[in-house]
């Protein structure tokens, strides 16, 4: 039996590795040695990860001494959300966490929190995090227990809706808080900088860029305001993360990152073309799908689209087999298709399920033509059912 050609358009599940990012995995995977040491072959490693943590802090307009290397962006979420940060020597309290509703799990399970200080922050119908609620709750926040944390994300891994955190810091500066912003899908997509953004810390995935999976980071904006370690042990990353470095993977890290800077305008501007035709191939086809946030500033390679009718899980089994991998939006680890929290937090009646299309730098017209092709029998075959 013919093997049936595969389209990729999940590139905000994971996008493919770059080869410069495998090249790079490969040359250090052959270098022998650990970071640590102080031989020759330990300096050389040393060089290798001092150079990615370069890397990685310029994508986001950071010192590379504020860059901590995780294990990936849950890992960086798990890090930053605790209670327990200090200031220099000093122990302080971070008494409640502020997560907007969209969050992705990572962070909307409140990482060392304990739920009951855990309240989420409400997103209006467009699906942007609502600033009103955000001041109410800031206003009602009981200092007595510890200064508050908010989380909001750059851009939404579903609908790929850019937040307005830099109004959300504003917020938070008149309340004395701290913010945390997950930015995995927003680096390579629009220009993320730290100091523009006002956020106190960022989070990153390597495997989002084109790098390998495994690998993250935590963006501070200083070095005095430090969350308690999760990972303790040898003292690595300055004692913010022991454990050994994974050269291979950091150094894969660090070629999507450069990879990830370059070229943005045009890469996007590519992009966008190929998406914006997409949806207006899909609008063609037929009258009744529904595109999340098209009249909100969205990054430029994400679809997040609605068919009357058509189950999640049933829509991505249809595209499956027509050579299509695109997700639900919300598979979690099991696979198994949820109903989107997204949707659900925008209003969306729980029973309309969220399909979303991915494009990235090796997106090509001919995967937007497959995909339209085989929308249009999905269609037909939903009006047909
Ligand atoms: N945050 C967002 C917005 C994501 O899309 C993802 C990955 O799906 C994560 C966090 C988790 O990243 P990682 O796989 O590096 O733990």
């Amino acid at each position: 039996m013919a093997k049936t050609e595969r389209t990729y358009l999940d590139w905000n599940a994971t996008a493919p590795l770059l080869p410069a990012a495998r090249e790079a995995v490969v040359s250090a995977l052959d270098m022998v040695g650990n970071p640590s040491s102080v031989h020759g072959e330990g300096r050389a490693l040393r060089m290798l990860v001092e150079a990615a943590r370069r890397d990685v802090a310029a994508l986001v307009n950071a010192a590379p001494a504020h860059v901590i290397f995780t294990s990936g962006a849950t890992e960086a979420a798990n890090l930053a959300l605790t209670p327990n940060y200090r200031m220099g020597r000093t122990p302080l309290a971070i008494g409640h966490l502020y997560a907007s509703e969209i969050e992705h799990p990572a962070i909307r399970e409140g990482g060392r929190f304990v739920r009951a200080d855990v309240t989420t922050i409400p997103v209006t119908r467009t699906g942007l995090v609502d600033l009103e609620a955000l001041e109410t709750l800031l206003n009602d926040h009981d200092k007595a227990k510890g200064l508050p944390m908010v989380a909001v994300m750059l851009a939404n891994n579903e609908t790929g809706i850019v937040q307005p955190v830099k109004a959300v810091a504003e917020i938070i500066r008149r309340h004395g808080g701290l913010l945390v912003v997950d930015a995995v899908q927003a680096v390579g997509r629009v220009p993320v900088d730290i100091e523009a953004l006002d956020a106190d810390f960022l989070i990153l995935s390597s495997h989002k860029l084109g790098g390998p999976k495994g690998a993250g980071a935590l963006v501070s904006r200083g070095e005095v305001l430090m969350p308690a370690a999760l990972i303790r042990g040898g003292g690595q990353e300055k004692g913010h993360r022991s454990g050994t470095e994974n050269p291979a993977a950091l150094a894969g890290f660090a070629a999507a990152a450069r990879s990830a800077a370059a070229d943005l305008p045009e890469r996007n501007a590519r992009i966008a073309g190929l998406r914006d035709g997409l949806e207006t191939g899909m609008r063609l086809a037929t009258n009744d799908v529904i595109i999340h946030g098209a009249d909100v500033e969205r990054v430029a390679n994400t679809c997040f689209f609605s068919l009357p009718g058509l189950k999640s899980e049933t829509g991505q089994i249809a595209f499956d087999l027509e050579g299509i991998a695109l997700s639900a939006g919300s598979a979690c680890s099991s696979g198994k298709v949820g109903q989107s929290h997204v949707l659900t937090a925008m209003g969306f009646d729980a029973a309309l399920g969220g399909l979303r299309v991915s494009l990235g730098a090796g997106s090509t017209q001919a995967d937007v033509d497959r995909f339209l092709a085989a929308f249009s029998r999905v269609v037909s075959r939903r009006r047909a059912a």
